[in-house]
């Protein structure tokens, strides 16, 4: 046979055969990394990627990754990796499946560390559990350990949280009784009001205290010049009664701004009546109570903060756990004031009982002598607070 016949004979089976070759290679996608993974929320999920190969061609930015994966919500999600090269295709799946190993988060209201005295009572300050998948948990906060505080010592609680995939979260937080056991002051009842002093009630109710030969405790705000008002104030100290502060105005967005605001706040009215009466006020109580839910629209945590701040520097604080329900309107009828406050006061506690001395309060003037009457009849005891009063604290929510 003639040569060149035979080369393009053998040009043509080599053609064909690359023809056929090229025919019947496909596109083949290799995933980086496992065909299933498990990642979690916090880590989160990074793409790993694939690689492509057309024979011995490397396609890989051919490659289209459609990726259902949501790394910030628990489940199970797929991965599908698609190429196309010269009309044909080869896809692979990867399955991803994230998981959530973060335990909640608790917070303490009132901090990791307090102290009470020995025969106070111990009043949870609250907490907060929150999880990074579940939001709130703090339904499933389990407390364990005690307080006994009829001894001094140093407990330790431990606050326990769990989220809806069995992590578990806990703190501690240690509890000291220790320093000057408190009296007991068991059906003691504490007149104290709020918001004053007023040109009005004031003076009526410190005639009345007197008559009764009974002493209260008033939380004041800042009287400004007004030498009547200060005439008002000497006066209740004079009698014996105890004045304490409530803050240097009511105005909530501005008191409750910050804690250095209000402890700045607190410490002008402190000194501000030192400097006009000599009288050193010890104690205070929060506008609103340590419980309000509308200081943290200003600040938020700022309760947490503050209890703790007041304290440090040497105040107690108080809020009460009767009501006499003055503050749910002005000119509440007397009747209502009195029956709250009979049926709130207990003889197995000490009775810290919320009134107010505003202008507008004038019932809470008329119910007074009856409150103090059915006291008398009933075996309870009026104080003003002192230095050596047990204190009423609130749950803090903010
Ligand atoms: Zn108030």
């Amino acid at each position: 046979m003639n040569k060149k016949i035979i080369i393009t004979i053998l040009i043509l089976i080599a053609a064909v055969a690359v023809g056929i070759y090229i025919l019947s290679v496909t596109p083949h996608i290799v995933l980086n990394g496992e065909s299933e993974v498990e990642v979690t929320m916090k880590d989160g999920y990074s793409e790993p990627g694939a690689v492509a190969k057309f024979s011995f061609k490397d396609i890989s930015s051919h490659i289209e990754i459609d990726s259902k994966v949501n790394d910030s919500k628990v489940g199970t999600y797929t991965v599908t990796y698609t190429v196309t090269y010269l009309g044909k295709t080869d896809s692979a799946v990867r399955t991803v499946n994230v998981v959530d190993k973060e335990p909640p988060e608790i917070t303490l209201e009132g901090g990791d560390s307090i102290s009470i005295r020995p025969g106070q009572k111990f009043s949870e300050p609250g907490y907060r559990a929150v999880d990074d998948s579940d939001g709130d948990v703090t339904s499933t906060v389990f407390r364990k350990g005690i307080v006994d505080v009829s001894n001094k010592g140093s407990y330790v609680l431990t606050y326990e949280a769990t989220d809806s995939y069995g992590n578990h979260g806990a703190v501690t937080r240690k509890v000291k009784v220790e320093g000057e056991p408190v009296k007991q002051e068991k059906g003691t009842i504490y007149l104290t009001f709020d918001d004053g002093p007023s040109l009005s009630s004031t003076p009526e109710i410190l005639d009345i205290l007197k008559k009764y030969k009974i002493h209260g405790t008033f939380f004041i705000i800042n009287y400004g010049d007004d030498k009547n008002k200060l005439a008002i104030v000497k006066r209740a100290i004079k009698e014996g009664n105890t004045v304490a502060l409530h803050s240097y105005s009511h105005d909530y967005s501005r008191i409750y701004k910050s804690s250095d605001v209000f402890m700045d706040n607190l410490k002008q009215l402190h000194d501000k009546l030192k400097n006009d009466t000599g009288y050193e006020a010890f104690c205070m109580r929060f506008p609103g109570g340590s419980s309000n839910t509308i200081s943290k629209n200003y600040c938020s945590g700022i309760m947490t903060e503050l209890a703790g701040k007041v304290q440090e520097e040497g105040y107690l604080y108080n809020d009460w756990n009767v009501d006499s329900t003055d503050a749910s309107g002005n000119n509440v009828p007397a009747d209502r004031l009195i029956a709250s406050v009979k049926k709130e006061c207990s003889k197995n506690t000490f009775n810290v009982v919320l009134m107010h001395d505003t202008d507008a309060k004038a019932t809470t003037v008329k119910a007074l002598p009856e409150i103090i009457e059915w006291g008398l009849e009933e075996g309870y005891s009026f104080k003003a607070i002192t230095k050596d009063s047990p204190t009423f604290h609130h749950r803090i929510n903010n």
